[in-house]
């Protein structure tokens, strides 16, 4: 088993560390170092620039605008971004939906969808959760009914995020009812500005605007729109929540979080000595740094062994453990650091930061939501307790 890099991985590594350092715009890099979200103009910005390199959607085929990397450079250049920190290239776009049409795709669908894509030139959101169909996602009710070339489309759905944002938004749908829940269900691509389409936000704990609810009233899709077969949506979602094994542990945003945890322990000076010179403070830093370091190589390990699944089940609903609640830590002790000044204070005239750990505290709130999002940790612990004892 391979646990250090090759020295091409080395140098691919270097290459990519050189690429941030030129290319990302200072300003965006300083904001998101602060604990600030990216905002939608850096997402695109940033994802252009990469995209200019194929490295927007790395692990696409070179036919369709990626770069063709294997597993482990894909997860250098993931990895790297989180840690500069940038902007990540739109997940919906990339990782979910580019992921989905490249298996399920039409050739007209793919042409169309995967360049623009891939340059940001169209938005998605995920269109999955419903009030009372979250972890049971199958219990979804919003309904499409076939008529001549289009569905019409009745439903809602919630915890949409960037719902507002975006240009289109790829959807479970109810497309009949049979007899197991998983079935009757279709995967379809509605265009966010056909009428019907109503979007209302829900303000989250950190204050900020990322989530939404989205009415869906009548809306005509047409049957082009359908990706795979019309009932067989299950197998695209399932094979959209499965492709995404190399992001569930998110190790980069873990070892950012502590490398402005360990910057501010080190500039902070209290009763005249610095902060990353209290024994327990330093211990703390290191038993974290740790546990990243252990999350890290069990990431690789799971990553470089395909045959992983099978010898040892559960493997992904442990990294998607720990590596939530590892976030937490470290957003927490980014916190606790930042103390009274962690709490956002803006100028009301220049609407800038008062202070440069501003962040600190919406940020800590932002990351709560990392162990319900993308499968909560109660759901993951009931798997890994089925898998494991029986
Ligand atoms: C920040 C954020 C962003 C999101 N973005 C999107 C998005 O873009 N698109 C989208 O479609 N969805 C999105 N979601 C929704 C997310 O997928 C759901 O919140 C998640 O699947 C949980 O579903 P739920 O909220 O309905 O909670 P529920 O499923 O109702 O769960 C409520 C509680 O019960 C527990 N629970 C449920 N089932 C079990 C069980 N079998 N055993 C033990 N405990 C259980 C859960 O752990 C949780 O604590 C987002 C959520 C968050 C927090």
């Amino acid at each position: 088993m391979q646990l250090r890099f090759t020295p091409e991985q080395a140098a691919f590594r270097d290459e990519v560390r050189a690429f941030i350092r030129e290319r990302l715009p200072r300003d965006i890099r300083e904001r998101m170092r602060a604990g600030h979200p990216a905002r939608k103009q850096d997402t695109i910005a940033w994802q252009r620039i990469l995209n200019e390199r194929g490295w927007a959607a790395p692990h696409w085929p070179r036919a369709y605008g990626g770069a063709d990397l294997d597993t482990v450079r894909r997860l250098i250049l993931v990895e790297e971004t989180f840690r500069a920190p940038a902007p990540e290239p739109l997940v919906f776009n990339i990782n979910l939906l580019g992921t989905v049409l490249l298996r399920y795709g039409t050739e007209a669908q793919k042409r169309f969808f995967l360049p623009r894509l891939a340059n940001a030139d169209l938005w998605f959101c995920q269109g999955f959760s419903e009030p009372g169909a979250g972890s049971d996602l199958a219990a979804l009710r919003t309904r499409a009914v076939r008529q001549g070339g289009h569905y019409t489309v009745d439903g809602q759905k919630i915890w949409t995020s960037a719902a507002h944002h975006a240009d289109w938004m790829f959807a479970l749908v109810r497309t009949s009812q049979e007899q197991r829940k998983q079935q009757g269900i279709s995967f379809l691509l509605i265009d966010m500005r056909s009428p019907g389409v109503s979007v209302r936000p829900i303000i989250g704990l950190d204050g900020e605007h990322h989530l939404n609810e989205v009415f869906l009233d009548g809306v005509q899709v047409p049957v082009a729109n359908l990706v795979g077969e019309e009932g067989a949506g299950w197998e695209c979602a399932k094979y959209l929540l499965g492709a995404e094994r190399s992001m569930v542990a998110a190790v980069g945003l873990c070892q950012e979080r502590l490398d402005y945890a360990r910057a501010m322990a080190g500039a902070t000076v209290q009763a005249g000595r610095r902060l990353a010179d209290d024994p327990r403070l330093a211990a703390e830093l290191a038993t974290l740094g740790a546990e990243i370091r252990a999350l890290e190589l069990t990431n690789w390990r799971y990553l470089l062994d395909p045959g992983i699944e099978r010898s040892q089940p559960g493997f992904a609903s442990v990294l998607k453990l720990k590596g939530s609640e590892l976030l937490q830590e470290a957003s927490t002790l980014v916190a606790r650091l930042a103390g009274p000044a962690g709490i956002e204070r803006r100028d009301l005239a220049t609407d800038a930061a008062l202070h440069p750990a501003s962040a600190a505290l919406p940020r800590y709130f932002y990351y709560r939501a990392r162990t319900i999002a993308g499968g909560s940790s109660e759901v993951q612990k009931d798997i890994l307790a089925r898998l494991l004892l029986g």
